[in-house]
């Protein structure tokens, strides 16, 4: 049972139609104008898919290998765009590239690509960001930033805040995972908190899940793609391939066009449940949750106007706010609770740290 977000203004290209999930597919590169071809007519026959994506440029980790095709890939797109080929819902196919120069966006647009992402490494440098964004002010295109390659929520927001100042068009948030130190058997770690904690942040923002390059290999695309359901994501932007195996990028995180009708069908009917309907069927619920958090709040509260009185005692007695000691005895007993009652340790000992935190706060500012 999942609600979808209600956004109320999509960019025409992305948005099939709301409570659906929107699908950006299509090979990490452009290899060759059969290639694309092959890719581009398999994929737009597939129901939700709004929007093609293709490297056009592809500067690999180490020098020498196929880096991408350039200005002739965004030459073979502009054909198609023009060709008498259509999307599934009856629209011109359109296509997006990453864009990680000021230069790109201007090749883009001149051969009429209006929709590009951000890469990881980009997000991660501001500068270069700066420097994309001065190339975007006044044009119309719509961009989509990838999270930055390190768990640091700051740069994502900070880089989609930047392009939303100069782009007329919505922007949208593309969560790929992040690398850290153990990836937990991903290419990089989804991490899902760092993109609930960019969602508070920019709640109006749409997100897509990435989840091929969270992957980095096929088999773990479905498991991913159910979490992205469950949280609410708006849409998937992933990697398809007609020979994954022979793709000369990223070749194990690609799937089928097939492929993918197999994962759209498995997925079909979960984002059925959403608006009045669900409402209904948990109101009762929620009100339980609404007057727990009341009643949490309001001991919060109570417990904080006894630390205002302990700091006074304290003060008397000329003894420091952390007293060490009682606090890992407070610690302990909590984590036993923690235990009886089926809680998460590690959930209960940073509520307490963040309780304890604030307690000292109004202790020492006394
Ligand atoms: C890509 O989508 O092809 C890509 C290079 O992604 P990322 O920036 O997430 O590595
Ligand atoms: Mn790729």
């Amino acid at each position: 049972m999942l609600i979808f977000s209600n956004f109320a203004i999509y960019s025409e290209c992305l948005m099939t139609s709301k409570n659906k999930l929107n699908i950006i597919a299509g090979p990490c590169s452009v290899e060759s104008q059969e290639q694309l071809l092959t890719s581009t007519q398999a994929l737009c026959s597939l129901p939700q898919v709004g929007l093609i994506r293709a490297g056009v440029w592809k500067p690999r980790s180490r020098p020498g290998g196929f880096e991408g095709l350039g200005e002739q890939a965004l030459i073979w797109m502009q054909e198609l765009q023009n060709s008498d080929l259509r999307m599934s819902d009856g629209r011109p196919v359109r296509f997006c590239c990453e864009i990680a120069r000021p230069e790109h966006v201007d090749l883009c647009l001149r051969h009429n690509i209006k929709n590009a992402w951000i890469g990881a490494r980009t997000t991660t440098n501001p500068f270069m960001v700066e420097e994309i964004c001065k190339a975007l002010r006044g044009t119309s295109m719509t961009v989509m930033v990838k999270n930055p390659i390190c768990p640091d929520v700051k740069l994502w927001v900070g880089a989609i805040e930047r392009i939303q100042k100069v782009c007329k068009e919505q922007v949208v948030a593309i969560h790929r995972g992040f690398y850290t130190y153990d990836n937990h058997g991903f290419r990089n770690a989804p991490l899902w908190d760092i993109a609930l904690d960019m969602r508070r942040h920019l709640a109006e923002t749409p997100i897509f899940c990435d989840p091929s390059h969270m992957a980095g290999n096929r088999l773990l695309i479905e498991p991913l793609v159910h979490m992205a359901l469950q949280l609410a994501y708006d849409g998937l932007f992933i990697e398809v391939h007609h020979a994954p195996d022979q793709a000369l990028t990223d070749a194990q995180q690609q799937i089928t066009p097939r492929e993918l009708l197999q994962l759209l069908q498995n997925i079909e009917g979960i984002n059925t449940n959403t608006g009045d309907t669900l409402d209904n069927a948990l109101a009762m619920l929620r009100q339980q949750i609404d007057n727990i958090d009341h009643d949490l709040l309001h001991l919060l509260a109570q417990r904080m106007t006894i630390s205002r009185q302990i700091a006074q005692v304290k003060y008397q007695h000329e003894a420091s706010a952390y007293q060490p000691t009682r606090w890992q005895q407070v610690l302990d007993n909590r984590l036993q609770q923690a235990s009886n009652e089926g809680l998460d340790q590690h959930f209960v000992k940073e509520l307490m740290e963040k309780i304890h935190a604030e307690s000292l706060r109004i202790q020492i500012e006394k």
